[in-house]
């Protein structure tokens, strides 16, 4: 059932020309760099060999440096579960994109912050191998938004991981940036993975009358979704779930519907401890934790998206949750606590030392 008309799936269409419109362009040199990463190491190889000089050489490890892959992913022990966050890359988000806060309030509570607009932005997924399982939750942008996105590919493997060996794939949501990267080109991505979402999300943009009904500048976001999970589906590896449900041991799918209609958070627990891996909870972190009541003028539920907010920030300060969310800076990783008149984001740095010893799983 359609809740809200389809006017306001104007602004979906928006978020992607605002944040191209912003996006600013690599360096010719990166470009090159990221084109041809071969070449730009051996060109590097050649300087140094035949120049021999101190700033050749120098320009040579930047240019090796700039060619090679950048980690971005980060790992730590929940129970006996090893998580591993992984970058998809970033991208700055146009902070007067909020509504419910007026754009000079945004740039001041920025400059408080030591950010100005627009805000560079985080784009996290995060993969759960709870030892019997690899799971992973949302898969980045993929081709769908440009090249500063689209590494969750790359960081898999730069993490020990295989994209051959992913078992399952939770959605939060099926907004260009978490789905794109379910495939790569033509091919699945992730071709032994069952794909999940909520009922809700799946029949609202998996729908072939949404989309012949959607307006023309709404209709790229419904064929993106489409488009990303039809293979899945044609290969019967796309199963949608009802609010609630558990999905795999210790990982549980909760409601938290109004950025989108069936958004969806993940909380996964082993051995009493506990994670809640968010979407789109929140954009704009240095904002949205002061003032949750500010909002994305693309929510598809405003209200809903605010009133979401405020009661999963309210849990997870009351239970002292660790937290991992898609769009907070890179790893994600943090707790929220309780202000007076808000909230506040305390990013986490976890020990390490017993993650670094496992291994990929084995299959
Ligand atoms: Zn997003």
């Amino acid at each position: 059932m359609l809740r809200i008309p389809f006017g306001r799936l104007g602004a979906l269409a928006l978020i992607s020309a605002s944040l191209l419109a912003s996006l600013g362009a690599p360096t010719t040199a990166r470009a090159a760099a990221r084109a041809h990463p071969a070449k730009a190491a051996i060109t590097s190889a050649s300087a140094i060999s035949t120049a021999a000089t101190l700033s050749a050489s120098a320009a040579g490890k930047v240019a090796a440096i700039e060619a090679a892959p950048a980690p971005g992913f980060y790992r730590f022990m929940l129970g006996s579960f090893a998580i591993t966050a992984l970058s998809d890359g970033k991208r700055p988000i146009n902070a007067h994109m909020l509504s419910n806060i007026s754009e000079q309030e945004v740039d001041q509570t920025l400059a408080g912050a030591g950010q100005a607009n627009p805000v560079p932005s985080s784009f996290n997924a995060f993969l759960i191998d709870t030892g019997s399982k690899l799971v992973l939750i949302d898969t980045g942008a993929g081709a769908l938004w440009g090249p500063q996105l689209g590494k969750l590919g790359e960081q898999l493997q730069l993490a020990g991981y295989a994209a051959e060996q992913v078992d399952e794939i939770y959605l939060t949501h099926m907004h260009s940036d978490h789905i794109g990267g379910l495939m790569d080109g033509d091919s699945l991505r992730f071709p032994h993975a069952i794909v999940r979402a909520s009922k809700a999300e799946a029949d609202y943009w998996l729908s072939p009358a949404r989309l012949e009904q959607a307006a023309d500048k709404d209709k790229g976001s419904f064929r993106n979704a489409q488009n990303a999970l039809r293979a899945y589906i044609a290969n019967e590896r796309f199963l949608s779930f009802e609010p609630g449900a558990e999905l795999a041991p210790g990982i549980r799918a909760v409601a938290s519907e109004g950025h989108t209609a069936g958004h969806s958070t993940y909380l996964v627990e082993s051995a009493g401890q506990k994670l809640l891996v968010w979407g789109d909870m929140l954009h704009i972190a240095a904002i949205q934790f002061g003032q949750p009541g500010a909002t994305m003028r693309f929510d598809y539920d405003g209200g809903a998206a605010v009133s979401v907010r405020r009661q999963v920030l309210q849990a997870a300060a009351r239970d002292g949750l660790l937290v991992a969310g898609a769009h907070l800076p890179f790893p994600g990783i943090g707790k929220v606590v309780a202000r007076e008149d808000g909230f506040a984001w305390q990013p986490q740095l976890i020990d390490q030392a017993t993650a670094a010893n496992r291994p990929a799983q084995a299959k």
